[in-house]
């Protein structure tokens, strides 16, 4: 009886299932995925069906869903995560230094020649070759010749006779340029030096080529020149190349959606029309950064939410900056910094400007993301939105937030948390400022209310996480690891008590980023519903040694269903 009714059964059950399980385009088996949802589930396998994720579970479940059509890829047990999101970068920018040579790892002088004579060959004559980056302290010999440790045009005036060269000293202290540069810039033997700079010259009074400081003006200027000679065409052809550059940059990265941080309506008016052509390379939240009275003529107009198939949304103005850098004792303090006692830094935007812009903002509904860096500017943003928010009792869900949070006075913290305002920090900053901070703020103080990731995390208060690109490198796996470690270049632990658990640093980058740009129910998480944005790493940064997570590599970035990077090392 039981060998005859079985068949039966069996076909009974494949109709029925026919019925109910959706057909993937794409399915990821034989992996370690982390879901990152309210559970933090884990699960092998995941089936997409066009941008969406359809299906999570294990390898059994998930096969159900294929057909001939279906790609499958077999993940060899590496971990897959909800697509990285970088919380707060400046996109445009980023893009334009990947235009220009990276000089940061040449070893020599001669190295750096050869770069350039690459870039004239692949540009037409006229052309500017632009680089930065250099410093030759980090080079391993002297050029020959040299003079003051600096080389001299020569070399680079001969392989690039027809286009200006101009590479930028590392300090942002000096330019160096070629004979193209100087005939340019109208430098000879005789032009004096500008005040406050040098056009450095050998014994017999001929410019080598470096300009330092406000002699550096004298080619700037040049080049500005050509810029604004550009061509519609010639400028929308370049921004385009900025935007793909970046996308690239971003996806080899592993980061599906970047949160860009002070945009013209001009760029985001360039974006919209990618977005519509399908030519947007990542998913972009847009921060407008543009004088008031153009932001109240075309807020309205350009707000845009989840536009082009989710690939731009624009509803923020930021990143103003109310205060500067802590580095260069600018960030404004509630008092004085240790190593400079007569300042407590500066207050940048004028506090009238910030609260025109919080109006504009409350009036076409839109977030703010103002920067934030000393514990004087921390407070004084919270004051204008807890104004704000208590003048405008019936908008509930306000999301603003304050940008890089660095130093917070304690009484401040659950201000953060009462408010909701999300502190979107860069957890890699607590390792690049790690050896200098307790220098300008003292050991105290520093402890007290310096990069305070966990106490915030503990607070209850929201974060982000990014690296500000292109200020740092756009690379999670570092900020990561500097998120759960805090560990210094010198190999000591920046305020140790301060380390994220490894999984809120992933929740920073990833559900934690999504709410704090209003996406919370299509991003972060890998979810049923859920754009299909995925990354998978070489290794399962949850569990591996803390000091191998920097060696992460990332093997796949799918973005909405398609695979948009693959490692093929
Ligand atoms: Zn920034």
């Amino acid at each position: 009886m039981k060998n005859i009714y079985f068949p039966l059964l069996f076909i009974i059950a494949i109709f029925s299932c026919n019925d109910a399980i959706d057909t993937a385009d794409l399915v990821l088996i034989n992996g370690n995925i982390v879901t990152m949802d309210k559970n933090n589930s884990k699960a092998t396998a995941l089936a997409v069906n066009g941008d969406r994720i359809i299906a999570v579970g294990t390898d059994e479940e998930i096969r159900r869903h294929t057909d001939k059509e279906t790609v499958i890829i077999d993940l060899k047990g590496n971990l897959a995560i909800p697509g990285l999101i970088e919380g707060h970068g400046h996109y445009m920018r980023l893009g334009h230094t990947l235009m220009h040579l990276d000089l940061r790892y040449a070893n020599s002088w001669d190295e750096i020649v050869d770069m350039v004579a690459e870039a004239v060959d692949r540009s037409k004559p006229g052309e500017w070759i632009l680089g930065w980056g250099w410093h030759q302290d980090k080079w391993e010999k002297t050029p020959i010749p040299s003079y003051e440790g600096l080389p001299i045009h020569n070399s680079l005036s001969e392989i690039s006779p027809e286009n200006p060269v101009m590479l930028s000293h590392t300090s942002g202290h000096g330019e160096y340029i070629n004979a193209k540069g100087m005939e340019m810039a109208g430098i000879n033997a005789e032009t004096p030096n500008p005040a406050g700079g040098e056009i450095v010259r050998d014994r017999l009074g001929n410019a080598i080529g470096m300009l330092r400081e406000s002699a550096a003006q004298l080619i700037d200027n040049v080049y500005n020149e050509y810029e604004q000679n550009m061509t519609p065409a010639d400028l929308e052809e370049q921004h385009r190349r900025q935007v793909a550059l970046a996308g690239q940059e971003a996806l080899e990265n592993g980061i599906t959606s970047f949160q860009d941080m002070g945009s013209s309506f001009d760029e985001v008016a360039l974006l919209k029309t990618m977005a519509e052509e399908g030519n947007l390379p990542v998913r972009l939240y847009m921060a407008i950064h543009d004088p008031s009275d153009l932001m109240e003529e075309k807020l309205e107009e350009f707000r845009m939410v989840g536009y082009g198939n989710n690939f731009l949304t624009n509803r923020c103005i930021g990143e103003k900056v109310l205060d500067g850098a802590l580095g260069t004792h600018g960030g404004w303090l509630l008092e004085p910094y240790v190593d400079l006692p007569h300042t407590s830094g500066f207050n940048v935007t004028p506090v009238s400007e910030i609260e025109r812009s919080a109006e504009l903002a409350v009036k076409h509904d839109y977030q703010m993301a103002i920067q934030g860096i000393g514990d004087k500017a921390t407070r004084v943003l919270l004051d204008i939105y807890e104004k704000t928010f208590s003048e405008n009792p019936d908008q509930g869900d306000w999301r603003w937030r304050i940008e890089h949070a660095q130093v917070i006075h304690p009484s401040d913290l659950q201000r953060f948390k009462t408010l909701d305002v999300i502190a979107g920090i860069q957890g890699v900053f607590a390792c690049s400022d790690g050896p200098w901070v307790a220098s300008r703020l003292g050991e105290d103080r520093t402890r007290e209310r310096g990069y305070l990731w966990r106490t915030m995390i503990d607070e209850g208060v929201r974060i982000m996480n990014g690296t500000d690109p292109p200020v740092e490198d756009i690379d999670p796996m570092a900020s990561f690891h500097c998120s759960v470690s805090r560990v210094l270049s010198n190999g000591s632990v920046f305020a140790p008590e301060q380390k994220m658990s490894r999984f809120q640093a992933l929740k920073s980058y990833t559900i934690d980023n999504a709410y704090a740009a209003f996406e919370e129910d299509i991003k972060g998480t890998l979810e049923v519903g859920k754009l299909a944005d995925i990354t998978v790493l070489s290794q399962d940064i949850m569990s591996v040694a803390e000091e191998e997570i920097p060696n992460t590599k990332v093997l796949y970035t799918i973005l909405g269903g398609e695979v948009k990077f693959q490692n093929t090392n």
